[in-house]
C-alpha cells in the first residue's frame, strides 16, 4: 500500500503516519526527519535545507525528489510506505509519479488530514518533538509520560526552531500557495480521501483506517 499523506504543518500528518506504518508494517518516510537527521549530522544536504526550514520555506524541489525516490527504492518499501511531507509541490507530485510509472506503480491514496488555520498556531506551540528519535508529543493534548523526556527513546524533548509562531505564520501561508494545489492533483486521480483532522488523535486514525481497510 502506498500512502501520502497531505494536509497543513501541525494537522497530524506525522502522528498519524506513525500509527498507519505500525498498523500496515510498511516505513514511515518523513522528508523532514531525513532533513532534520542531515541537519544533525551536519552534511551538506543539511546545511543547504537548513536556510530554507529556518526560515520556513521550502526545500528546493532538486534537493528533495532525488532523494526520496533513492528511499523508496530500498528493500523495505518495496511493499510500500506512508510518505509524510511528501510530495509538497506539483512537481514534486509529477517527479513521484514519472518515478513509479517506470516501475508500473502508482500511489493508492492520498489521505487528507484537515484542520483549520486557526486550530494550527495551538498544534505547532504546544509541539514537542524528540531530539533523537523524530517522536512528536503535545504539551496538552499527547503529553510524553515524564514532561520533557522521549517515552520511546528517552531522549530529551525540544521546541522545534520552526515551530515558534513567526515561521509557523510563513509555513502556513507556503502551504497554502504551493502545497495546497495537491489536493485538487489527487482530486482529479481520484485517490484523493478527505478526514477531519480536529477530532481526536484515535478518532482520526479510526477514520484512517476505515478508508484504507
Ligand atoms: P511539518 O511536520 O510541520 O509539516 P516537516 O517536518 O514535514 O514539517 O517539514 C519541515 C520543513 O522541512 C519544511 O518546512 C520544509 O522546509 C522542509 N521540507 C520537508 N519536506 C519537504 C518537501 N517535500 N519539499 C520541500 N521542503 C520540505
Ligand atoms: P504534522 O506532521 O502534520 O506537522 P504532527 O503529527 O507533528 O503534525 O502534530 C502536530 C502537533 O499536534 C503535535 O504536537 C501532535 O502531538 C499534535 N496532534 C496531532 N494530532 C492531533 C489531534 N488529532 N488532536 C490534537 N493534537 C494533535
Ligand atoms: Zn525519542
Amino acid at each position: 500500500m502506498k500512502i501520502i499523506m497531505l494536509g497543513a504543518p501541525g494537522a497530524g500528518k506525522g502522528t498519524q503516519a506513525k500509527r498507519i506504518a505500525e498498523k500496515y508494517s510498511i516505513p514511515h518516510i518523513s522528508t523532514g526527519d531525513i532533513f532534520r537527521a542531515n541537519i544533525k549530522n551536519n552534511t551538506e544536504l543539511g546545511q543547504k535545507a537548513k536556510t530554507y526550514m529556518d526560515q520556513g520555506l521550502l526545500v528546493p524541489d532538486e534537493l528533495v525528489v532525488d532523494l526520496v525516490v533513492d528511499r523508496l527504492s530500498q528493500e523495505d518499501a518495496k511493499n510500500g510506505y506512508v510518505l509524510d511531507g511528501f510530495p509538497r509541490t506539483i512537481p514534486q507530485a509529477e517527479a513521484l509519479d514519472t518515478a513509479l510509472s517506470k516501475k508500473s506503480e502508482s500511489v493508492d491514496y492520498a489521505v487528507d488530514v484537515e484542520v483549520p488555520d486557526g486550530d494550527i498556531i495551538d498544534r505547532m506551540s504546544g509541539r514537542r518533538s524528540c531530539s533523537q528519535c523524530g517522536a512528536s508529543y503535545h504539551v496538552t493534548f499527547n503529553p510524553p509520560k515524564e514532561e520533557g523526556v522521549c517515552d520511546a527513546c528517552g531522549a530529551a524533548l525540544i521546541l522545534r526552531e520552526d515551530d515558534k509562531p513567526e515561521t509557523v505564520a510563513k509555513r502556513l501561508s507556503v502551504y497554502h500557495e504551493q502545497t495546497q494545489p495537491l489536493i485538487d492533483y489527487y482530486t482529479g486521480k481520484g485517490i484523493i480521501k478527505e478526514v477531519d483532522g480536529t477530532m481526536g488523535m484515535d478518532e482520526v486514525f479510526d477514520a484512517i483506517t476505515k478508508i484504507l481497510g
